[in-house]
């Protein structure tokens, strides 16, 4: 089983587009703004190995980011 989550195959152009737009780097340049603390990710569970984000489809790496980042109100 692909447990990558910088496998995209399988995502829509529209998508591919979306995750684009919003500037998703697989590293974050900011360290203090990550996907993991982000208040729109979604972590990883017992079915989906990787995290995904409410914004798009698709995997996302816990030290990912985009422009979208907020931070999680705890
Ligand atoms: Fe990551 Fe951006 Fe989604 Fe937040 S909004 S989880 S930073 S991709």
């Amino acid at each position: 089983q692909v447990t990558d989550c910088a496998d995209l195959t399988g995502l829509s152009e529209d998508e591919l587009e979306k995750r684009k737009s919003l500037g998703y780097e697989e590293e974050t340049p900011v360290s203090d703004n990550r996907c993991d603390n982000c208040q729109l990710y979604l972590p990883p569970t017992e079915k989906r190995k990787c995290g995904g984000c409410q914004l798009f489809k698709g995997p996302v790496k816990a030290g990912a980011y985009c422009t979208y980042w907020a931070p999680r109100v705890n």
